[in-house]
This record gives structure tokens, C-alpha cells and sequence, in this order.
């Protein structure tokens, strides 16, 4: 990845042949969870009046209905413009991640509404033919939004290399983080008849490298690594139980 400080440092993206962003879809193999994830995220200043106007509880558990996570991306230049329309319309995502003309770029990537809740960002589509069975696409998922304008009116804007690596690492957090992560999927697949997003020089395939190698992991702390060293509780149904006789005494949570 990119250490750029400054616009001439940055590293840009060109796609030799466009691809139809309706073809983005790969899903995470099983038994290749990574187990540590760690995100550089800082609270958006809107953070917590779009979780609470603009995301609305989740239909079912967080940790077990998350299974799909989907890449947006604004048509626009800037993450406030992103924001503001969200504001005006019934909209949002859990992250955005700025453009390389921000300040934040390079830095860091603004989360936008807490993963607990549903955000707005898919609408009425018949996704179970692609995600299988199971609840509403908002409910289910996870939304990313890449600030891109995505080549309208004939504007030219590659995605950085470092905006690619924060997605992969999005995903990567979340895949270590809730177990029933499958799909990783553009919004213009779920909904191909009104969205063309992330645009058709979105670098799919080197996004997708970036995920299933896992080559943009940070190096963890040697204390959480030695931690994870230690014995957990078997996979239980009943880890309370499993708690308890580690713990040797005690109690109902
Ligand atoms: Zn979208």
C-alpha cells in the first residue's frame, strides 16, 4: 500500500478492459476466516444522527444474519456530498471511504452508521435468487461506499490503490468478525436494472486478490497474538455453560 501524503504520491488504478459491474460477485471460502482484522476507522461527525434517522434495527441477531456485504460507490467527489444526500433522502451505508482529492485519504476511512443497525443502502430487489434464502438485503448485509464519480460525464476517476486496500480490509474485518459472511457483491448485481455500481473500471479483480490473500492485513501486537494462543471455549450452543467450568463458579449473565 500506498504511504502518500500528498496527491503527486498517489498510486491510481486504470482497468485495461472495462468489466460489467453486474458480474461482481465472489463468495469467502469457508475454514479461511482470518482471525484478527483490525479497522482504521474513525466516526464519521454524522455518525450517530444516521444511526439513529437514516438505519433501523436489524430484523434479526447481528452477529448471525450478516452473510453479504456490498461495494457502492457515490457518483460524486467528495464524502460530504455523500452525507448530505443520505440526509435529504432515506439513504446511507456502515463506510465511506474518501476520495483521493480529501484529506482523510490515506489515512483513514469514516464509519457512517453502526454495523448493529440495517443502513438504507440497497432498496426492493429480488435478491434470494443470488444470496439465497433469508432476510431482507439491508438486514443481512453490510454497505460500503466508495467515493468515485464512477466516469460520469466523461470525468475520469480511477480508484487509488489505497482506497482498494481499505476495502479488502473492510471486508476482512467483517469476515473475521461475524462468522456467516458469504458474499461479496457490487450493488449494480443485486440490482442491475437501476445501478451500475461501482462503475465499470472498478479493479474487481485485484480487490478481490487483495481478499482472498489477505496480503493487506497489518501485522497484529505480539500480546493479542500470544492471547489468541490460549484455549478458548469449544463451539458450543451453550457457552455459558462453557464459561462456567472455565471460570469454575458462577452465574447467569
Ligand atoms: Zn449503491
Amino acid at each position: 500500500m500506498t504511504n502518500a501524503t500528498g496527491p503527486s504520491r498517489v498510486t491510481r488504478l486504470s482497468v485495461s478492459v472495462a468489466i460489467n459491474p453486474t458480474t461482481f460477485h465472489f463468495t469467502l471460502p469457508p475454514g479461511h476466516r482470518p482471525q484478527f482484522a483490525p479497522l482504521k476507522e474513525e466516526l464519521h461527525p454524522a455518525f450517530g444522527w444516521l444511526t439513529k434517522n437514516r438505519a433501523r434495527s436489524r430484523r434479526r441477531d447481528v452477529f448471525e444474519s450478516i452473510d453479504t456485504i456490498v461495494i457502492h460507490a457515490t457518483a460524486g467527489f467528495a464524502t460530504e456530498h455523500a452525507v448530505d444526500t443520505w440526509k435529504e433522502r432515506k439513504a446511507s451505508a456502515h463506510w465511506i471511504i474518501p476520495d483521493e482529492n480529501e484529506a482523510e485519504h490515506g489515512h483513514f476511512i469514516w464509519a457512517t452508521v453502526a454495523e448493529a443497525k440495517a443502513a438504507y443502502h440497497v432498496g426492493n430487489v429480488d435478491y434470494e435468487p443470488i444470496l439465497g434464502e433469508g432476510p431482507n438485503v439491508n438486514d443481512r448485509s453490510l454497505g460500503v461506499e466508495l467515493v468515485n464519480t464512477q466516469n460520469v460525464e466523461y470525468y475520469r476517476d480511477p480508484y487509488s490503490l489505497w482506497q482498494i486496500d481499505m476495502l479488502a480490509r473492510i471486508v476482512l474485518y467483517a469476515w473475521a468478525k461475524y462468522p456467516n459472511l458469504k458474499h461479496v457483491i457490487s450493488h449494480a448485481s443485486l440490482d442491475p436494472s437501476r445501478r451500475t455500481d461501482p462503475g465499470e473500471n472498478f479493479p474487481w479483480e485485484v480487490f478481490k486478490d487483495k481478499v482472498l490473500t489477505q496480503s493487506v492485513l497489518e501485522e497484529r501486537h505480539p500480546l493479542v497474538l500470544a492471547a489468541s494462543d490460549k484455549s478458548v471455549p469449544p463451539d458450543t450452543d451453550n457457552l455459558n455453560l462453557a464459561v462456567t467450568d472455565r471460570a469454575g463458579h458462577c452465574c447467569e449473565p
